[in-house]
């Protein structure tokens, strides 16, 4: 089910709960302001999760709310997972999604990180 993202953040949703290790998660990277990690049910021989540690429901959250440090450390983070797995000469993917129009279904900003084939031009269905 998509989320409204203008909610405010609920600290029972899925990744809260992986960011306080309530539940199991398999960690690629993990630094002060992000924690990356295998999504559970890929779209690409490479899905990786980045979430801030940080408590925001979305990009439009983040982008509004998060300090300087959150953000560089935040997109820092990303760049990073993406070189540590190999993925910067081939390329890669990088998708947030947002409230309801995206199917957002987590209310803990995430961006999706895909690589290990090519992925081919992006499909809007
Ligand atoms: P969204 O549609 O919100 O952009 O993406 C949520 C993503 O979270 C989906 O790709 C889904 O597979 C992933 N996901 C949902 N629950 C869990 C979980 O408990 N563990 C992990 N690793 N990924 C999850």
């Amino acid at each position: 089910m998509p989320v409204d993202a203008t909610l405010p953040y609920d600290d029972q949703n899925i990744f809260a709960k992986i960011l306080r290790g309530e539940i199991p998660n398999r960690t690629v990277y993990e630094d002060e302001w992000a924690l990356a990690f295998h999504d559970i049910n890929p779209q690409a021989p490479i899905h990786i999760l980045v979430i801030p540690k940080g408590t925001y429901v979305s990009w439009d959250d983040f982008s509004g709310k998060a300090s300087e440090a959150e953000i560089a450390g935040f997109i820092r983070a990303v760049g990073h997972v993406a070189r540590e797995q190999g993925l910067v000469a081939p390329g890669y993917r990088l998708l947030a999604n947002a409230g309801i129009d995206s199917h957002q279904e987590v209310p803990h900003l995430h961006v999706h990180l895909f690589g290990g084939k090519a992925l081919g031009p992006m499909l809007m269905r």
